[in-house]
């Protein structure tokens, strides 16, 4: 273990984070921003692309989620979509200025019969020079594996909050089962993309309880999505009450305190933020965003609109170290003219 890693605390107490959510905003928002500096270049923001690859009637029951077969949503459904596709729209993705493409899909688990073209998906994304990401429910010990070898960079799996708030979202699948998934995915050598969501209910305790979760992990994760909830019509928490901005912010800064490496995503619910919300986001620790896509199903601010608040911001997106070797190159300019062929950036609902 590096020495910088040996200094990454993983024994946080819940005293010690109520504390820091208790400080005075700009005391907190002071202390988060100086970390962040101490770990990243706080003018670069981390880009990704985020497609459903396939949509809907999920046999999980999450009260956050349109694509949960327990709600009536009217979320148009799709099956898993062709690999071809999927690699088109991470082409293009690749284009507007991405570095990570992660890949969706609304199951418990991944079947034996969609795993082979799940495994063909990543390789295809990867050979773009693209960093791959897939979220995908629970895996076996021998998926995490098959993902790992065909060249998965990230796996995301939400902890969505803190164990003793969890029954009360999700009663299809244990908290224990979560964490089972994500020591797999440690163990098969990938990164793991883990956060949660505000403004489902919960205490000032569960959002400690959840970041204390997510730091005491034998590893950090290297991304951590801190979702604001998307109040979806057919969902249990279509009426959940709106969380103070500020409390958001904090949360942020907070994570960006526990977890100075890791990166923090500003995630869903990002377009019901304003610009000064982001802003003021940005400056707390988050330095990942998605764009330029929709948000497995819930709407996402346009690409070209980021790019001007980053432009006024003084931001750059985060660059990918590239593999610039002949493959990738030859990959990247047949994926493009394939993409030229194709009028639609990505239609998850004609998969
Ligand atoms: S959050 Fe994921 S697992 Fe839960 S219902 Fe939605 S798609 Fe299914």
């Amino acid at each position: 273990m590096s020495a910088s890693a040996a200094s990454l605390r993983h024994d946080w107490t819940l005293d010690e984070v109520r504390a820091l959510f208790e400080l005075p905003f700009n005391d907190l928002l002071f202390q988060a921003h100086a970390v962040h500096r101490q770990h990243f270049d706080p003018n670069r923001v981390q880009v990704s692309t985020l497609l459903s690859i396939k949509t809907g009637a999920c046999p999980e029951d999450c009260k956050y989620c349109s694509q949960s077969g327990h709600h009536n949503t009217g979320l148009d459904k799709a099956k898993l979509m062709e690999v071809q596709k999927v690699i088109r729209a991470a082409a293009e993705a690749k284009a507007i200025g991405s570095t990570r493409f992660c890949m969706g899909a609304a199951w418990k688990h991944p079947s034996a019969k969609d795993m082979p073209y799940v495994l063909e998906m990543v390789k295809g994304v990867k050979a773009l020079g693209l960093e791959t990401c897939m979220t995908l429910g629970t895996l076996s010990r021998e998926q995490t594996r098959a993902l790992a070898e065909a060249g998965l960079d990230y796996y995301n799996h939400n902890l969505d909050t803190s164990p003793e708030f969890y029954g009360n979202i999700v009663t299809t699948r244990t908290y224990a089962e979560r964490l089972e998934t994500l020591a797999h995915v440690r163990e098969a050598g990938m990164k793991i993309c883990s956060g949660g969501i505000l403004g489902m209910g919960e205490s000032l305790d569960d959002r400690a309880g959840l970041l204390i979760q997510l730091a005491n992990l034998p590893e950090h994760p290297e991304s951590v999505p801190i979702n604001m909830l998307v109040k979806v019509k057919g969902t249990p928490l279509e009426n959940a009450e709106d969380v103070d901005p500020f409390d958001f912010i904090r949360t942020l800064a907070v994570a960006r305190i526990m977890m100075p490496r890791s990166h923090v995503r500003l995630s869903a619910g990002r377009s019901e933020m304003n610009e000064q919300m982001q802003a003021l986001a940005f400056f707390a620790g988050a330095n990942s965003i998605f764009y330029g896509e929709r948000l497995l199903t819930t709407g996402n601010p346009e690409a070209e609109k980021d790019m001007r608040l980053f432009a006024r911001l003084g931001i750059r997106p985060e660059e990918r170290e590239e593999h610039a070797d002949e493959v990738h190159q030859a990959a990247i300019e047949q994926a493009l003219i394939e993409q030229k062929n194709s009028a639609l950036f990505y239609d998850a609902t004609s998969a």
